[in-house]
């Protein structure tokens, strides 16, 4: 019997659902609200903001985080911005517009309905941030500032120097500050969730380790709710914070969540390229130095092989010998095409021979042009954080003068490479955001729900702080509602005894293995393997290939694996160990999936599948669907497919077209 999916999409018109659901959904009694408890695992920007809102609603939440403190969450790192459709600069900007980029940008395999209520809320995420005292950046005249970021031909991206993410953080953290202070919220630090607990077919509590004394310790609630964030580092190198990891996910996925279009993986074009086989983390440079710089590599391949073999330095080469690529190839967008388009037509020029450093595989991003006209100090109240950044990694200043031709200044440009950034699939999520496990949610870029294909700039953050402060509040309710007359639950059941002791065996496997590899040695090798065969690039030799790899990954991992110290206590090894199992599935997960998948979309590219131009082909006829996989009792056994049609009414699916 063929499996389906209830995604529990309002009835009405896209731009009406969201409404008409507010007003008919149930709700729960402020009296009810005191005797309810709702876990929220993750304290990101997604975590942090549901934790703060239910608290403030009088839910009684639990929160949890692997940091010692929820604001070192990896939303920290966020740099560029976050996007809203308020149009203060009068561009044409709406709510359908940012609606309409959002589902163009994601390659048209986004679900409409969500996408349509986060563009609806977006603006409401400013108001609430700025009434937070979130130091955006203004105009002169006080207005809120704005840039632009890829896939759109408006500037609705709102921003806080280089550190958007860590102000917005800031400003979530002291909402969750004064509902931990009101008692509403009982925050856990250092508490990593390893499994969900689930009692008569609903997700009622969690084991969570303490990662200080290594002691396994249960939780009950009403409701779970996973926050912790996406999947990169499966790649090992990636932009992610190296505390990234996806085993809450991957758990709540062995205990029936599905898992929806893993092999949505981004690949971000502006990254300081890898510089060696020690490097263990990859460092974005944001999205924002779009704005003003340009992405260029030489037009002769003799100018590239100097530079490669270093006898030549960038600022050498005049402008009339330099390829702007980008602007050359999508005049409409110009280096403000998406994410995917950018980073393949990098990869393409480099695979070309055209790539500037040592390995080949860099292109520049310069700003002399925009220097030029606009001058040192504006580019640097624009970005001097990045330039600094940039400088400390790699020693060399894009703001100084390298040469001068003809009368022209050129300055240094920054070298950049695609990497691993962002992940699109995530649990699978209905429009209430729950997974299809009852009574557990996932919001933030945990779940998959709005990005399509191909995730456009600053609108993690924007999804993020939409699903934590105004749709799970609500959506959550209505489940809630019923919930009242159910009693607290005792963890002395025998369902957290299960629960446990399937973790414990689990520790006492790992310390047991007694092998030679240290974990990140496995980690690594895992990474070249996804790098290699479900990289930017993929074929369906490549990725049976890599499947093969990874399951003998896993037996090395299984028999060969050493963990140094005790279980007792701290052991980062072993936490690491347990990252590390649930990245080898997910890393087959992602391959299994772009197997399937016979068609090119977004950060999805199957090279038997593109046009004679080079651009990512669909097939809408065989693949118009959320691709959901079903968790089949063992880690080796292949997944289920279990698929979701998409169906469009507002926009028309077409190709996609930065061109003109
Ligand atoms: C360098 C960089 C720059 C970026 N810049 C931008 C930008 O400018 N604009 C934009 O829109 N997006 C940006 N992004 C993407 C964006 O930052 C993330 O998608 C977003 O912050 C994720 O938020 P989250 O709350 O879903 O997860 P996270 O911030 O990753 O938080 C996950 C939380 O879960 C917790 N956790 C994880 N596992 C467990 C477990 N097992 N048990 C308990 N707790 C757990 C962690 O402790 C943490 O609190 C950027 C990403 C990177 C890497």
């Amino acid at each position: 019997m063929t499996k389906t999916l209830n995604s529990r999409i309002p009835e009405g018109p896209v731009a009406e659902k969201w409404t008409n659901y507010k007003a008919h959904q149930r709700l729960v009694n402020p009296k009810n609200k005191l005797k309810l408890d709702v876990i929220v695992v993750g304290t990101g920007l997604a975590g942090a903001s549901a934790a703060a809102s239910l608290g403030e609603m009088g839910f009684n939440v639990l929160n949890f985080c692997i940091q010692d403190s929820p604001r070192r969450a990896h939303s920290i790192a966020a740099q560029g911005g976050i996007n809203a459709a308020k149009n203060y600069q009068n561009d044409g900007d709406s709510i359908y517009r940012l609606f309409y980029d959002t589902v163009k940008g994601g390659d048209y395999r986004a679900r409409e309905s969500n996408v349509y209520r986060l563009a609806e809320v977006s603006n409401d995420i400013i108001d609430q941030c700025v009434a937070q005292g979130v130091p955006f950046a203004r105009e002169y005249g006080g207005m809120l500032a704005n840039r632009s970021f890829g896939g759109a031909q408006v500037s609705r991206t709102f921003y806080a120097k280089g550190q958007t993410g860590q102000q917005l953080l800031l400003g979530a953290y002291s909402s969750l500050s004064l509902q931990i202070q009101a008692g509403k919220v009982k925050l856990y630090t250092r508490y990593e969730m390893e499994d969900v607990v689930i009692v008569d077919e609903h997700a009622r509590g969690i084991i969570a380790k303490n990662l200080v004394s290594g002691e396994l310790e249960r939780f009950t609630a009403n409701a779970v709710v996973i926050a912790t964030g996406g999947y990169g580092n499966t790649y090992f190198l990636s932009t992610n914070a190296m505390g990234c990891n996806c085993t809450a996910a991957v758990q709540c996925y062995r205990k029936g969540a599905y898992f929806a279009n893993p092999s949505y993986v981004q690949i971000h074009p502006t990254c300081i390229p890898v510089h060696g086989d020690k490097q263990s983390k990859l460092t974005l440079m944001s999205e924002s130095l779009r704005n003003d710089g340009r992405i260029w590599v030489p037009k002769n391949l003799d100018d590239a092989k100097k530079l490669q073999s270093g006898e030549m330095k960038g600022s050498d080469i005049p402008e009339e010998a330099r390829d702007y690529y980008l602007e050359r190839r999508y005049p409409a967008f110009g280096n403000l095409v998406p994410r995917d388009v950018a980073s393949r037509a990098a990869k393409e020029r480099c695979d070309n021979g055209h790539g500037v450093n040592n390995t080949g595989l860099a292109v520049y991003l310069d700003f002399s042009e925009s220097i030029n006209r606009l001058g040192i100090d504006a580019i640097l109240q624009r970005y001097g954080n990045l330039f600094d950044m940039y400088e400390e990694i790699t020693d060399v200043n894009p703001g100084e003068v390298a040469n001068e031709i003809d009368g022209v200044k050129y300055y240094n440009p920054m070298m950049i490479f695609p990497a691993i950034h962002y992940t699109m699939g995530g649990i699978w999520v209905d429009y209430e955001l729950m997974t299809t496990v009852s009574g557990l949610f996932s919001i933030g870029e945990c779940n998959f729900s709005d990005h399509g294909a191909n995730r456009l700039g600053a609108s993690a953050l924007m999804q993020g702080l939409a699903d934590g402060y105004f749709v799970l509040p609500y959506t959550i309710q209505n489940y809630l509602a019923d919930q009242a007359l159910w009693p607290h639950l005792d963890t002395n059941r025998a369902e957290f005894d299960e629960a446990e002791n399937g973790v414990k065996a689990e520790l006492d496997r790992l310390m047991n293995i007694k092998g030679k590899r240290s974990v990140d040695s496995i980690h690594k090798e895992l990474g070249h393997i996804m790098w290699e065969h479900v990289g930017m690039g993929r074929t369906k030799e490549g990725l049976e290939e890599g499947l093969k790899q990874m399951a003998s990954l896993r037996e090395e991992f299984n028999t060969n694996l050493f963990i140094p110290g005790s279980k007792e206590g701290l052991n980062i090894e072993l936490d690491k160990a347990i990252h590390l199992r649930d990245f080898i599935l997910m890393g087959e997960l992602v391959a299994y999936d772009a197997l399937h998948r016979e068609e090119s979309c977004g950060g999805h590219f199957r090279e038997e599948h593109q046009t004679e131009e080079g651009e990512a082909k669909r097939d809408d006829e065989n693949f118009f669907y959320v691709g959901c996989w079903e968790y089949k009792g063992d880690d080796a056994k292949a997944p289920e497919l279990i698929k979701e049609p998409l169906e469009y009414e507002a926009i028309k699916v077409q190709t996609r077209n930065y061109k003109n």
